[in-house]
């Protein structure tokens, strides 16, 4: 045998994989807020004040478990955002648009969501932003179909 018949071709590709998993307490009672009340809830820690949003039951600054939930604004300051140019099946909306993390009215942490009905060249840091609820909600986090300038 030569070398040649013994080598291994290796090709790289890509799979799509569904799945379905259990969101949890706390991600599970944030996205029912979303579906049934258009209200966007997030955590607070008891030890240090800090206002989690996504809600996480544990404050990521302290660990403290969380207890208390809080609504927050739908409205809020976007801090930074990128443009996606490239199509892929995953992807919730067809290119180009943008992803912005914004930081909601009332939270200390920062959501990364689709921005839309926006010039995608105008977009700046600091603009003003409201969220966009779908009409027909689900119970996960596309219910806010996009955040829209203000
Ligand atoms: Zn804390």
């Amino acid at each position: 045998m030569t070398k040649k018949e013994e080598e291994a071709v290796i090709l790289s590709t890509r799979i799509v994989l569904p799945f379905s998993y259990s969101a949890g307490h706390t991600a599970s009672r944030f996205f029912i807020e979303l579906r049934d009340n258009k209200r966007i809830m997030g955590t607070k820690c008891p030890k240090c004040g800090l206002v989690l949003m996504p809600p996480r039951r544990y404050c990521g600054k302290c660990l403290t478990e969380t207890d208390e939930w809080v609504e927050v604004g739908d409205k809020g300051t976007l801090v930074a955002y990128t443009i996606l140019h490239r199509s892929s099946p995953n992807l919730p909306k067809k290119p180009p648009f943008a992803y912005g993390i914004i930081k909601l009215d009332g939270a200390d942490t920062n959501l990364v969501h689709i921005l839309g009905e926006v010039d995608l060249d105008k977009i700046k840091p600091g603009m003003r932003m409201q969220a966009v609820f779908k009409d027909q909600r689900e119970g996960n986090i596309l219910d806010i179909d996009y955040f829209k300038p203000i």
